[in-house]
């Protein structure tokens, strides 16, 4: 029977819902399908060739999923409110993003897995899907009244913004549907304007291509252009979000801790360096992307001494690390320092060879 919503059905059956989380249920059959709006993207090249939902559109889009689910809980965590926002950078300091300062889907996993114990007490079958490539998780989001789409492409809630994430749990119970409401961000467009690269112009659509976030996700050559643009980002871009009024709040302060020092990240052992930032998206698991973006972010906020390290790293064995030092020592206008020879005579790889000759012009 539809007769109770999820939220005072979980009350009842004594299941506490943690703070920062947000609960809503769609019924099902819903006739949500989104697969069209994943491919006209990926048509279009903008996904940039990432795979996550972008590699099957057709399930990852599709709203009725399972025959026997009655309804899909929609599960929110909003990770903004603990954290301080930066806005000013020692040299030799990068940044995190703050949607990556801890693995926040961690509280969705636990809360899910909770309802799911409960659910299969009941005998009630259950499919949750938490930072899934088989389930695209907005899909429901607008649809169960907790929120909108924002013209920054992100999902954004009255009081929280876009500082959320998003777990799905298809279940066999009905429950009481919330009202889908009328939110919008009306004439708003401060993410278009904020994006330092202009991967938003077209709004709620996110041109990844052009986007931080994606290129310091990405195992290709990092664009020049592009390289300038990050800045001092270690991991993760979130000015789009910074600048979204309903997520602005009080806890904007000149110095906080999601920084890293960028020496001591480059000079880290590689297994210490992925275990350390456990829930990065790093491809293939290779600790040399993270110190790319290290290296990346430290030229462009770089310590007096800086280009000595950058020197140290042309004898590194990682092709991708000499590479990016190349690039770091023109950037810190030392370029000029390699001895050319020595370079010459060590240097094997075609592609740190061809950077040199590039930058050298
Ligand atoms: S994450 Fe950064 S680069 Fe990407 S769209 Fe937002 S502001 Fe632009
Ligand atoms: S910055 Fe404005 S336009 Fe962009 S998502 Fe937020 S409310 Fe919408």
């Amino acid at each position: 029977m539809k007769d109770i919503n999820v939220i005072n059905y979980l009350n009842k059956s004594g299941i506490e819902i943690p703070e920062y989380i947000n609960l809503s249920a769609v019924s099902l059959p819903s006739l949500e399908n989104k697969s069209t709006e994943i491919k006209n993207i990926k048509n279009k090249k903008k996904h940039a060739d990432m795979k996550f939902t972008f590699s099957n559109p057709d399930y990852s889009g599709l709203g009725d999923k399972f025959k026997w689910a009655k309804s899909c809980i929609i599960v929110s965590y909003n990770y903004g409110e603990n954290y301080k926002t930066n806005i000013a950078s020692s040299l030799g300091n990068g940044s995190i993003a703050r949607f990556a300062i801890e693995d926040y889907y961690l509280p969705i996993k636990h809360f899910i897995d909770q309802l799911k114990l409960h659910f299969d007490k009941l005998n009630l079958k259950t499919q949750e899907f938490i930072d899934s490539p088989n389930h695209y998780d907005r899909l429901f989001f607008q649809k169960s009244g907790l929120g909108w789409q924002g013209k920054s492409s992100m999902m954004l809630a009255p009081g929280i913004g876009p500082w959320q994430l998003i777990g799905n749990l298809y279940v066999e119970k009905e429950f009481k549907p919330f009202d889908e409401k009328t939110y919008s961000c009306g004439t708003c467009n401060l993410c278009q304007i904020s994006c330092p690269t202009g991967a938003l112009d077209n709004e709620y659509q996110i041109d990844s291509t052009k986007c931080i976030s994606y290129w310091l996700q990405s195992p290709k050559i990092i664009p020049h252009e592009m390289r300038i643009k990050i800045a001092n980002r270690f991991y993760g871009c979130d000015d789009c979000l910074l600048s979204c009024p309903p997520g602005q709040n009080k806890f904007i302060n000149l110095k906080s801790s999601n920084e890293v020092d960028l020496n001591e990240i480059i000079n880290m052992d590689n297994e210490n360096l992925i275990s350390k930032f456990s829930w990065f998206y790093v491809p293939k698991r290779n600790a040399d992307y993270l110190k790319r973006n290290a290296i990346i972010a430290l030229a462009n906020n770089p310590r007096s001494d800086s280009y000595k390290l950058f020197e140290r790293l042309l004898d590194a064995s990682s092709e991708i690390i000499r590479l990016y030092s190349v690039w770091a020592l023109w950037r810190v206008d030392k370029l000029n320092t390699i001895n050319k020879n020595n370079f010459y005579k060590s240097e094997n790889s075609k592609e740190v060879l061809s950077e040199f000759e590039r930058l050298i012009k």
